[in-house]
């Protein structure tokens, strides 16, 4: 019982560990050893598991031999673009019902289902910003 469990857990973590390693090889990429804070920028829209990633992160810097205390991670809102009209707009998620932001969470394309353009309705829009991870600042030691 225990086995299958951790089993589940294991497959549903694959996505954080993954972006955790993308971001530990950008940091050693630059060339840091040591850093006393990493700060990770993620879309609203790129459903990640905080605590997870979090444990993700500074596993994998130990494995890969840098020596981070402390890593934060910032979740921005999202930002559209109306393809109609071309007003660009940013999501306040926190604003969104609570389904909606469950579903959006879920399954990000989910979008597309809920919001429309402030300015002139359609639902004809792209995600501008919002998905993936957009930043990864590194505060040295000193
Ligand atoms: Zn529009």
């Amino acid at each position: 019982m225990r086995t299958a469990l951790k089993r589940v857990e294991v497959y549903f973590a694959v996505h954080e560990w993954a972006l955790a390693e993308s971001v530990i090889l950008y940091v050693l990429d630059r060339g840091v050893k040591e850093a006393k804070r990493l700060v990770i920028k993620a879309g609203a829209l790129q459903s990640i598991d905080r605590d997870i990633f979090l444990f993700a992160v500074q596993e994998l810097s130990k494995e890969y031999g840098i020596r981070v205390d402390e890593v934060e991670l910032v979740i921005e809102d999202p930002v559209l673009k109306c393809n109609v009209c071309g007003y660009t707009w940013s999501v306040d998620l926190a604003s969104l019902d609570e389904h909606v932001r469950e579903a959006i969470h879920f399954l990000p394309e989910a979008v597309y289902a809920y919001l429309k353009c402030p300015n002139c309705s359609s639902v004809d829009f792209e995600i501008v910003r919002g998905r993936g991870l957009s930043e990864v600042l590194v505060e040295g030691r000193g």
